[in-house]
């Protein structure tokens, strides 16, 4: 049984679905005003390896991630740049989406932009008005957590050390510093929608509690995203659904932060400055292969060498599946021994190192089989890593047309030739398989073939 690190209780729990067989996933998408960073790489990798494990493991998963089309950020690039807001929205959402599919991260199943809920956010914010939960002050609507009893809980603090800690100074247009804005009154050259308090807009907290409600429904499985949002934007997202009496997420997943370390994030000293420089100037792969092999709550280092790192082992990755392309293993089931390991390492809070060091183990156990001859012994091995790959994503090249079925016939032929001791025979297509312009080599295994 999987079992998962939950925010709210500060511990690893058993993964207990609210429907068998079923997952429900909202991770907070991003804010669409400039290019991906590092840190949305992660955070969408390692969801993404979680919503494909859940699947591998039978699970029916539907995921659900938001776009913040609505934001001071977005608003100040459009003037900034005299533009239109919509348009700086939706030329980074479309930036996004390929920036998603060039690593490999499958779109969500819904992927709501905020705008298209503004009418159910006023609904929302006029029923916590309505509850006494939430307040109208001169430049917008305000929510007070001190009505949510266990305010804090992601936080892992207690609401008296939130309200000490927060910035007084903009205490001004609310009754107490932790309080947060719900709705904001529009000012000159901002877009506005219309609610009963004054034209305005929603505050950045509430429209995931009510995509995610409204798309998954009370008590959804999973809410997850990067452990800077557990405080104050979970926190508060939990707190208005807990204030109108709805049944909020029941595990809270956060992923570690991405580490570029200070002045090695410059581009001068060759690291990658944000995902699309990373995507653009290396294998894509090798930010999974980085997640992977990092336990998804720990801090991950991305910088040209642990990413030239990743390229290397991804190579002989690719080595190995394109040698298993070349040779006929017979058909096996996957290796059940090495399946189970993989099962337990991810049910161990998605302990993906291990998975990494399992897949490099097959490739070793399976390379050793071959050289041996044993192709049987092989096979079973072969079938596993490949399993466990796909599970995790990982996508190989194993040379697909690059090497024409006739050209591997001929390579059988030479194989055969030799199995029969026919060593003329065996030159003669070797001779043509090189005339031909393929390089071939002689292995444990047989014949191999690769374009020159
Ligand atoms: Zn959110």
């Amino acid at each position: 049984m999987l079992q998962l690190f939950d925010t709210a209780r500060g511990k690893v729990v058993p993964f207990e679905p609210r429907e068998p067989g079923k997952v429900s996933m909202y991770v907070c998408g991003p804010t669409v005003y400039g290019p991906p960073h590092l840190g949305h790489g992660r955070f969408s990798l390692v969801f993404d390896v979680l919503r494909r494990y859940l699947r591998w493991s039978g699970f029916d998963v539907t995921y659900v991630s938001n776009i913040t089309d609505i934001d001071d950020k977005i608003i100040n690039r459009a003037n900034d740049e005299g533009r239109p807001w919509q348009d700086i929205a939706h030329r980074c959402e479309d930036v996004w989406w390929s920036a998603m599919e060039s690593i490999g991260v499958e779109r969500p199943d819904h992927d709501p932009p905020a705008t298209a809920y503004v009418p159910e956010m006023v609904e929302l914010i006029g029923d916590l008005i309505d509850r006494g939960d939430a307040y109208v002050s001169d430049d917008g609507v305000y929510f007070s957590p001190a009505v949510v009893d266990d305010y804090g809980l992601l936080a892992r603090q207690t609401l008296e050390s939130l309200q000490a800690g927060a910035r007084v100074e903009v205490a001004e247009h609310k009754r107490a510093a932790v309080d947060f804005a719900l709705w904001k009154f529009v000012k000159p050259g901002e877009p506005s929608w219309p609610s009963p308090w004054g034209d305005g807009r929603p505050g950045w907290h509430t429209e995931c509690v009510v995509m995610s409600l409204d798309l998954l429904g009370d008590g959804f499985d999973i809410h997850g995203g990067g452990l800077d949002l557990a405080f104050p934007h979970h926190e508060n997202e939990r707190a208005q659904a807990v204030a109108a009496g709805r049944t909020f997420a029941r595990h809270w997943v956060h992923n570690g932060f991405v580490e570029v370390g200070g002045e090695k994030m410059s581009k001068s000293l060759g690291n990658f400055t944000n995902l699309l420089d990373l995507v653009d100037s290396t294998d894509p792969r090798a930010y999974r292969l980085l997640v992977l092999r990092a336990h998804y709550r720990t801090p991950l280092e991305i910088s040209k060498a642990t990413t030239d790192d990743a390229v290397a082992a991804l190579a002989r990755l690719d080595t190995f599946a394109r040698r298993v392309g070349q040779i006929d293993l017979p058909a096996a089931e996957p290796d059940a021994a090495a399946l189970a390991e993989f099962r337990a390492a991810m049910d161990r809070d998605l302990d993906t190192p291990a998975a990494v060091a399992l897949i490099f183990g097959l490739v070793t156990r399976a390379n050793t089989a071959i050289d041996a001859g044993d192709l049987a012994a092989a096979a079973p091995v072969a079938a596993a890593f490949a399993e466990i790959v796909g599970a995790v994503g990982l996508v190989l090249d194993a040379g697909g047309d690059e090497v024409p079925a006739e050209v591997l016939a001929v390579a059988r032929q030479r194989d055969e030739a030799r199995a029969a001791k026919d060593w003329a025979q065996a030159d003669a297509l070797r001779d043509q398989l090189v005339a031909d312009g393929w390089v071939v080599e002689d292995t444990p295994s047989g014949t191999q073939v690769r374009p020159a």
